[in-house]
Order: structure tokens, then sequence, then C-alpha cells
């Protein structure tokens, strides 16, 4: 099974992150022919037990709550009978909001919109699973224990407050982990979280990987990144090998 990591669904942002809408409708079809989605529900168990995913279809995850999703990718998915979880900056439901800091070269300023609270409460409302994507999108790693543990509850508690409903999957801002962010995870009452490796890292149930989706991925990079074989290479110690081969 692929886990696959979305950020934005949008019409002329251009930035790695944003994927064209009629991109991301070929995507969709390619992945309902080979089975359609399963919610991350539905895989949270295996995944708790073994950090490894299991075989045959695909979930779909987006990061940072970009508004674009309500109004492109949620209809195309509909379309397709496809279903995913979206991961919320937290501190974008409180009355002071986030400033969109994280994305590598884009003033903040420029920012395409957030989901607003009662969009969250809608998707939700109409069966769209929610998440947690920490507070402010701080590099978790550079933060002590302490402080990541204050960050991942009050963003658990501020979402489930929200819905209504345990919020109860994280995904790692930036994707990044370290011994003492996978701790606080657990601690702060996350039953998985989602990573996004660049390179081999071990899996667990705190180290979920994820293959991201990016701008331009023409459909034949689409379909080996949602190959069977693909995530179970790029996590293996021979990719580590060949890629650093490939560098030097
Ligand atoms: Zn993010």
């Amino acid at each position: 099974m692929s886990i696959l990591c979305y950020h934005s669904v949008a019409s002329g942002w251009d930035d790695p992150v944003s994927v064209e809408p009629a991109d991301f409708e070929r995507q969709c079809a390619v992945i309902r022919r080979r089975g359609g989605t399963v919610p991350l529900s539905s895989v949270v168990d295996r995944l708790a037990a073994r950090g490894a995913t299991p075989r045959g279809s695909t979930v779909l995850t987006f990061d940072d709550g970009f508004a674009d999703y309500a109004e492109h990718a949620v209809p195309i998915m509909e379309r397709h009978g496809l279903t995913a979880t979206m991961y919320i900056v937290a501190g974008s439901v409180t009355g002071s909001g986030v400033s969109v800091d994280w994305i590598t070269g884009l003033d903040p300023a420029d920012a395409p919109p957030l989901l607003t609270p009662e969009q969250i409460r809608d998707l939700h409302a109409r069966g769209w699973d929610i998440g947690s994507h920490s507070m402010a999108h701080r590099d978790l790693p550079t933060l002590s224990e302490a402080e990541c543990l204050a960050d991942l509850r009050d963003s658990r508690d501020l979402l489930s407050d929200l819905l209504g409903a345990a919020v109860s999957t994280l995904a790692y801002p930036f994707g990044h982990h370290a011994p003492h962010v996978r701790r606080a995870a657990e601690r702060a009452g996350y039953t998985v979280a989602l990573a996004l490796p660049d390179g081999p890292e071990e899996a667990g149930a705190f180290a979920v990987p994820r293959i991201g989706v990016y701008r331009g991925n023409p459909e034949w990079k689409f379909r080996v990144k949602t190959s069977e074989w693909y995530l179970r290479t790029r996590t293996s110690a021979t990719y580590g090998r060949l890629r650093s081969k490939r560098r030097q």
C-alpha cells in the first residue's frame, strides 16, 4: 500500500507543493483503476502494530490545510469515489491564526488561504478525515521534548474540540521527526504519526512513511511512485547506497 502526501491542488500556483487540478484528476483515475483508496482509520491498527503498510490499496493524505482542498481536491476525489485525510496546522483555527511561513521561497503575504474552521467542520461532517499537523508548523526536531509534547497535545485538543471528535493521527511538519519527537507524539495520545522520508529511515507506528506527490510529476513517475515496490525500495538500505553512489 502507498500512503501519498499532497499539499495543494490549484490552478497556476507554480510551486512544487501545488498540483494542477487536471493532473490530480488523472492521478485519481489511476488510483481508482488500482482499487481506489482506503481510509487511514481502517489501516491505523495495522500501522500501529507494525509501522508497515498493508499491501494493495492507496491512502491519500494532504498537509497544511490549504483552502483549495475544498474547492478542487475534494470534488475531484468525490467524482472518483476516493477519500483522504487532511492535516491541519491547528493554530489556523485560533483567533490569531498562523502565518504560512513554511513554504520555501514563498512570502507569507502571498500564501494562498487556509481552510476556515467552518470549512474544516463541514468537511469532517461530510466524512472527510482530519488530523493534526502541529500548532504552527515548526520543525519539531529543533524543539525540546516538553515543547513538542505541549505543541502536539494543544493541537490535538484544539482540533478535537473543533470537530467534537477525537483527532488521533499526526503528520509531522516537513515530515521531520527524531526519537524525542516520536516519544512526544505517543505521549500526546496519537495512535500513529506520518513521516515523509527523502531517504531511507526505519518505519514504525510513529514514523509511518509516505510518498510526496509534487507539481509536474509526469504520469509515468506517478505510476512508479504509487507502485508496490517503490516505497519498499526507497526505505531500504540499498536505496540509500544507490543514491549516495549517484551523488558521488
Ligand atoms: Zn506541512
